[in-house]
């Protein structure tokens, strides 16, 4: 088979996410063969550097040979049972390691990011019903944030081109200002802002408590908003007066979790325990859709009784699949084995190093970086840069997707030295033929 082959049938059968079809017509899709570490190989043989970690999923690579290898045992052992009444042995350790890991529990499970989401919030209000405080229905999040784009995690999304549209769908909720430091003034420091910032959701919570459920943050981390990046201590901030006003704290740990920011969670940089921590994206290690939603036992024990509808009532069909929660376990083995977090901070300091070209690059604005995520603004003129960037990025061996003019690097944590060298001079290549 050859890459022309698949294009038009891909165009015709497969409704793309995220993509306007009409831009496939100039804007060709690219047909992967195989993957094999950081890259993606086509049908002619031409490779990709995965430097986005196809979506912020992969962590160790494509076709790693550990996850592999865990992933066939599990399949001639079990592939999938109804979690309804029925457990297995992957869910149980899966559970209690991710448990051990965050200093939460009673694991409840999606197939993808936007469902934890919604079970995050769900959760949240019934908890309140059960407590006697059914009036709290309301949630908060950041300006900008970004908890997946189904109605209720739309609802507490705050990105216009997600969320314009289907806005007569969705519930109102209310952001708060980011402490992203872009958005500082001049001068002031990132945490300064972050200080100024949790001032201003204290203000909406003296006012608004009664009817809150939840505030629901990405910690540290901002993705969809451009990689927004902020200061831990309003992550302590935000604990100390959601307790204040007794309002969860929800931490969409989606994208940020599993040793992004540079810790296994963003929340341990600022010391903190939410009260719901949701996670996805890397958990499978980029293998299969997975999601979870842990909380304390104060919440659990609020569900805990005999009558029915007192219990959390949610379901996913393939809620806790079984090849998928083993493919978190070798996901978690990883870590351990190798080390990882301790290893990635020579890695982040290699490509950061690596990175100082860019840095000092004239059209390169707010180049900032966190654990394993590094982004930067280019300054340009280039009508709609972002297709441009990746077009010609495809040309030299690198999958990047910019969001509008903001340039970010999410690379697979098995990337190695000679890549990264091969990213920032790609990178630098194009930065000089857009800008
Ligand atoms: C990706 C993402 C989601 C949604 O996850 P999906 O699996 O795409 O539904 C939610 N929150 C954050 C922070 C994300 O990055």
């Amino acid at each position: 088979m050859k890459n022309q082959d698949f294009l038009q049938r891909s165009r015709d059968a497969v409704w793309h996410p995220c993509s306007q079809m009409k831009h496939f017509e100039t804007l060709p899709l690219v047909p992967i063969a195989r993957g094999k570490g950081v890259w993606l190989y086509d049908f002619e043989e031409r490779r990709y550097l995965d430097a986005i970690s196809s979506w912020w999923v992969n962590l160790f690579g494509h076709c790693n040979p550990r996850i592999n290898a865990a992933i066939k045992d599990q399949l001639d052992t079990l592939e999938h049972v109804i979690l309804a009444g029925f457990t297995h042995q992957p869910v149980i350790e899966l559970s209690e390691r991710l448990s051990r890991l965050t200093g939460l529990g009673h694991c409840f499970y999606g197939s993808d990011g936007a469902s934890a989401t919604e079970i995050a919030l769900k959760m949240s209000f019934h908890y309140w019903r059960n407590s006697g405080v059914p009036d709290k229905t309301r949630f908060i999040s950041l300006q900008n944030s970004y908890h997946g784009e189904t109605i209720g995690a739309l609802s507490v999304t705050d990105v216009a081109l997600f969320k314009d549209t289907y806005a007569p769908l969705l519930r109102q909720s209310t952001q708060v200002p980011t402490p992203d430091w872009r958005n500082a003034a001049a001068g002031e420091s990132a945490r300064d802002f972050a200080l100024r910032c949790a001032a201003a959701l204290r203000a909406h919570l003296e006012q608004h408590h009664a009817e809150t459920a939840a505030l629901i943050v990405e910690p540290l981390v901002q993705g969809a908003a451009g990689m927004g990046m902020y200061d831990a201590e309003y992550l302590r901030q935000a604990r100390a007066i959601c307790n204040e006003f007794k309002v969860h704290l929800i931490a969409d740990e989606i994208a940020v979790g599993f040793g992004r920011t540079g810790t296994m969670f963003a929340c341990e940089q600022a010391g903190i325990r939410p009260d719901f921590m949701c996670l996805s994206k890397g958990i499978s290690g980029g293998y299969l859709p997975l999601s979870a939603v842990l909380t304390t036992n104060e919440v659990f024990q609020a569900f805990y009784h005999d009558e029915t509808a007192r219990g959390f009532l949610h379901s996913h069909s393939y809620t806790g699949n079984a090849l998928a929660c083993r493919a978190a376990l070798a996901t978690l083995d990883i870590f351990e084995q190798d080390q990882v977090i301790a290893a990635n901070r020579a890695k982040a300091a290699y490509l950061t190093q690596a990175a100082q070209p860019l840095r000092d690059h004239p059209k390169v604005k707010n180049f900032r970086h966190t654990g394993m995520i590094w982004a930067f603004e280019a300054e340009n003129d280039t009508p709609h840069f972002s297709r441009a960037f990746y077009q010609l990025a495809l040309e030299n061996e690198l999958l990047l997707r910019p969001m509008g003019n903001t340039v970010y690097f999410m690379p697979p944590y098995i990337i190695s030295e000679e890549e990264i060298d091969l990213l920032i001079g790609g990178t630098l290549k194009v930065l000089e033929q857009l800008c």
